[in-house]
């Protein structure tokens, strides 16, 4: 059995598709994508060599092993052009995520979905299918041993369509999630709450400040927790 997070990630690969795991760890995406029968191939990349010979191992564990390729290199560096139809990469910042995405950005031709899943810096990651043509097509959040983790999956198109005719500008959807502000995902909230209770924290400390650039921090934050609660 696997995390229900990286099943959920699974969940959003199509039958038969061949799929690039990128900074795969111990490549347990990418076994679950072959046992399952949902990958026709899998390419296991990492960066590094501790989790490249682990994925290596748990890859010649598989009876399908000859349908599998665990690849050493950085970001999409491993893949040969034209080679697989989905992009995973999971368990990373976003921000890491749009630098793997634009580094490799000519390895993308000829993929047709892309399934991330970034631990921070969601927004980045909604800017980044903005900025080079790629639509997010469905996103979901769920929580798991007391952390929340957000999917997002985008597929070419047009990039703006998701936060068109919607109640929120697009700045508020990019930072929200067009589809999980739509859905009121309780898991949407709880994320917010939980932001907004860090920033009463660190109102909490900042008026015991006498600095003075503590006021205008001050405003900025109760700017920002205002907009959580109108948002939310
Ligand atoms: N994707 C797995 C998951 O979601 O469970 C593993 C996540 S793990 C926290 C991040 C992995 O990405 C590490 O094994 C790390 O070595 C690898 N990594 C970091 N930067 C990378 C890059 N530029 N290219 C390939 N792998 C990378």
């Amino acid at each position: 059995t696997i995390s229900k997070r990286l099943e959920t990630i699974a969940s959003y690969c199509p039958q038969g598709a061949r799929v690039a795991d990128i900074g795969s760890d111990h490549a347990l995406l990418a076994s679950y994508l072959l046992l399952k029968g949902i990958a026709s191939h899998v390419i296991a990349g990492e960066l590094n060599e501790g989790p490249y010979q682990a994925a290596l191992k748990q890859i010649h564990t598989l009876q399908a092993r000859d349908r599998a390729s665990v690849r050493k290199g950085d970001g999409l560096a491993v893949l040969q052009p034209r080679e697989v139809d989905v992009v995973c990469i999971a368990g990373m910042g976003g921000q890491l995520i749009a630098s793997i995405l634009e580094a490799g950005i000519d390895k993308l031709d000829g993929v047709k979905r892309l399934v991330l899943q970034p631990n921070v810096g969601e927004e980045v990651v909604r800017r980044w299918f903005m900025d080079h043509g790629w639509e997010l097509i469905a996103e979901t959040i769920l929580e798991e041993d007391g952390i929340l983790y957000e999917i997002l999956v985008a597929e070419r198109g047009n990039p703006v369509r998701p936060y068109e005719n919607k109640e929120r500008t697009k700045e508020e959807l990019l930072r929200m999630g067009p589809f999980l502000w739509e859905q009121k995902h309780p898991a949407l909230i709880l994320k917010w709450l939980n932001e907004r209770e860090k920033w009463e924290k660190v109102l909490a400390q900042l008026s015991r400040s006498d600095k003075p650039e503590a006021a205008q921090r001050v405003r900025e934050i109760k700017a920002e927790v205002e907009w959580i609660d109108e948002v939310i």
